[in-house]
């Protein structure tokens, strides 16, 4: 996700057959420009590959490199990249390089020079693309064709649409329902669950939260192991305490009536 000048982008919502052309090339006079001065929303599985990449924790990973900021619609924080503190270029780019993660880089990079937008309806999700045409962006003047499908198949977008998206859909359905915004307590339980993992991983098995829950042995052993497992069932846990989801239909069961009050 990113904070968009809303003059750049196309008003046009493109299908995965709309075609284009562009290219990324070190040798575009414009290279690492648009790894400047914007803001860059991380994404909970963001976060996960990042500190992953740099073999950091991920306390100290969001400690270094980010700040914290409010979702206006659902009150729940957000993680953005803090280029500020970094001269207001992000902290992995280099001049002649470029791209210090790039196998790694944030969804937000992937896409760019296309936004994706997500609706939700009484469907499910509705995700569409469109083009940002920023002035600076030499790429548009290259060759290379793509349709919005190759371009999202080249950049690897499978794997973390299908990790952002119940994220997203936590986001979109708290903003959705004009409720009231999470209290402090709900939204520091979300900030620690969606992008601080090593420290959720701690709230599971140091805490009572194995006393207070049933989770299946094979599914402590995948939550214990894995940050893709835990962050998955972490995002299941925020749906139940959000009362988005009862807990049966998330696969947890309460052990006691505290757990399920
Ligand atoms: S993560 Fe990589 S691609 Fe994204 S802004 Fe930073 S240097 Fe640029
Ligand atoms: S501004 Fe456009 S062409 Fe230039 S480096 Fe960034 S994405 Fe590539």
């Amino acid at each position: 996700m990113v904070e968009l000048n809303m003059g750049v982008v196309q008003p046009i919502k493109l299908t995965l057959k709309s075609r284009f052309k562009f290219r990324c090339h070190p040798g575009v006079p414009c290279f690492t420009e648009c790894c400047g001065r914007t803001t860059i929303i991380l994404t909970p599985y963001d976060v996960l590959r990042l500190r992953q990449r740099l073999r950091i924790t991920s306390g100290d990973f969001l400690e270094k490199f980010t700040r914290r900021e409010q979702h206006d619609k659902s009150g729940f924080p957000m993680v953005v990249m803090d280029m500020a503190r970094f001269g207001g270029i992000c902290p992995f780019v280099r001049p002649v390089t470029g791209c210090q993660v790039y196998s790694d880089r944030p969804a937000t990079c992937r896409y760019y020079p296309i936004g994706q937008g997500t609706l939700i309806t009484e469907e499910g999700l509705d995700e569409f693309f469109f083009f940002i045409k920023e002035e600076h962006c030499k790429g548009w003047e290259e060759d290379t064709q793509w349709t919005i499908e190759t371009w999202r198949s080249d950049q690897g977008f499978d794997l973390y649409d299908k990790m952002n998206r119940d994220w997203k859909t936590l986001m979109l359905r708290r903003g959705s329902d004009g409720g009231p915004v999470a209290d402090e307590r709900g939204n520091n339980l979300f900030y620690m669950v969606a992008y601080d993992l090593d420290q959720f991983r701690r709230f599971v098995f140091k805490s009572r939260f194995l006393q207070l829950f049933q989770v299946e042995e094979d599914v402590q052993e995948k939550i214990w192991d894995s940050d893709e497992d835990l962050l998955d069932f972490g995002i299941k846990y925020l749906k139940m305490v959000l009362k988005l989801e009862d807990a049966k239909s998330v696969g947890l069961v309460p052990a006691t009536q505290e757990a399920g009050a």
